[in-house]
């Protein structure tokens, strides 16, 4: 007669004791249990993050290559700090940083100088420490006060917020103007001063998909410091655009071919097309990357400082950036990014057909994506509510406010990535009728309260 414990387990998964029960959470458990088991219930519990491939918000690719699974998983136990006992993953990097130079347009009599980062956010903290310690150096140089160091950006994602305050570093994020969302020529240089060690400007625009007018500005900056004296360099977040820009705007000059650009960063993992993970940033010149930042191990290559925040990170993202590049060659990738830009004109212009939007940015000349707002006016919805009434069918498709000084406008704003078909594109209209259908019919307590109180948030 078979024991009743041993039963239930030849039942499998959902009969094993471990089902029986709700697993202990916040303690680490006493005994271990069936790793099947516990492999299948976390899998469970995972399903309620919902579905990655419908997640608009997100910059960050959600389809991948199975031959990008394979080096990935190949790459499980290589750490990209330990170049010497990984040569061949370090090289590859090097590669990585060549083809980025020359994708980026750095002149062949430079010395351009890169390292692969965990993103774009440390990559931004290494290029703007660069900035920062070459600024203090030039000042001490001449006896000057090297005190007060600002930093002039557009409207920026938030990781330069963090360097500045983790380097006190006064930022000065030029406010956007009445239907300007992006960093103007003339806006940028009222804002600089003896004391600023950049203006950044960035490719991609995180709250419209815009590119900010990069060669407009180092050319307000040109002026400037004809006028001035004073010569401000530019570091360009191209954490999105630098992996399209190239493809998609290869005639538009935002990268190295401009002279005051002196450092680009980008992110691997948004339009690289590689896994969550790693990010590039490029200097100019050797001499634009203080020797102090740089820690000499005498296994590096000539051109790969050591360099970085973290110290042990993987390397299957470097190795799968490394076989997109070899695979898809400018032509894939110029064809990957043409699809994903003509399904955002065409989201953007059946959004626009609907009668309610103003859209704020179609998808051509940035990054492929697309913005829009209410018009004003409209009181039976907000974008807050088709947000909310769109996860019902699992799209996330973020609605939010702008930063500084419009705040008062709210935006609704879609990323198109690879694996987004131009069949799903569809499919995502049909439940934005659907939603607003509902909503119609249905108003939100907001939507009405905000009737009553005559105050619309478009
Ligand atoms: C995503 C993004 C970042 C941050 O990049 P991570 O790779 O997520 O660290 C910085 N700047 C811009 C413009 C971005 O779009």
């Amino acid at each position: 007669m078979l024991h009743n414990k041993q039963t239930k387990s030849n039942a499998g998964v959902f009969t094993s004791p471990e089902s029986q029960h709700e697993l202990e959470k916040n303690s680490l458990p006493d005994g271990c249990h069936s790793s099947q088991v516990v492999h299948q219930l976390i899998k469970d519990e995972l399903m309620l993050d919902g579905n990655s491939r419908q997640n608009l918000a997100t910059f960050c690719q959600t389809w991948f290559e199975p031959e990008v699974i394979d080096l990935m998983s190949i790459a499980i136990d290589k750490n990209m700090v330990d170049r010497d006992e990984y040569p061949q993953t370090a090289e590859i990097e090097k590669r990585c940083v060549s083809i980025l130079s020359d994708l980026w347009n750095v002149d062949d009599s430079k010395d351009a100088v890169g390292t692969s980062t965990t993103g774009s956010s440390e990559a931004a903290m290494l290029g703007g420490l660069s900035l920062l310690r070459k600024w203090q150096a030039q000042r001490k140089q001449l006896g000057l006060p090297f005190y007060k160091p600002n930093i002039v950006t557009g409207p920026v994602q938030v990781c330069w917020h963090k360097f500045a305050r983790y380097w006190d570093v006064e930022l000065r994020e030029v406010p956007m103007e009445h239907e300007q969302y992006l960093l103007t020529p003339e806006s940028a240089v009222v804002h600089c001063d003896e004391n600023t060690i950049a203006v950044v400007a960035t490719l991609g625009v995180t709250f419209t998909g815009q590119y900010d007018p990069v060669a407009e500005i180092a050319h307000a900056l040109d002026d400037y410091q004809d006028e001035t004296g004073i010569d401000i360099p530019m570091h360009i977040d191209a954490a999105s655009g630098g992996f399209v820009a190239p493809f998609l705007q290869p005639e538009l000059e935002w990268d190295f071919r401009l002279d005051r650009v002196r450092s680009i960063n980008a992110s691997g993992h948004k339009f690289g097309l590689t896994p969550l993970g790693v990010g590039w940033i490029i200097w100019h010149e050797a001499s634009d990357l203080p020797e102090e930042l740089i820690f000499h191990v005498n296994y590096l290559g000539g051109n790969m400082p050591d360099l970085a925040l973290n110290f042990s990170r993987p390397s299957g993202q470097i190795i799968s950036q490394y076989y997109n590049f070899l695979h898809l060659g400018r032509e894939g990738y110029t064809s990957i990014h043409q699809c994903c830009r003509n399904i955002a004109v065409y989201l953007a212009e059946e959004i626009n057909k609907l009668g309610y939007f103003d859209i704020i940015y179609n998808g051509e000349g940035g990054i492929p994506a697309l913005s829009w707002k209410l018009k004003p006016n409209t009181d039976e919805f907000t974008l807050y509510d088709l947000a909310d009434r769109l996860k019902n069918k699992g799209w996330l498709v973020p609605a939010y406010a702008l930063p500084v000084n419009q705040q008062q406008t709210v935006v609704q704003r879609i990323l198109v990535k690879r694996g987004f078909s131009f069949d799903l594109a569809s499919l995502l209209i049909e439940d934005y009728k659907l939603a607003i259908e509902h909503l119609l019919l249905h108003p939100t307590s907001v939507a009405l309260n905000e009737k009553e109180a005559g105050s619309f948030r478009h």
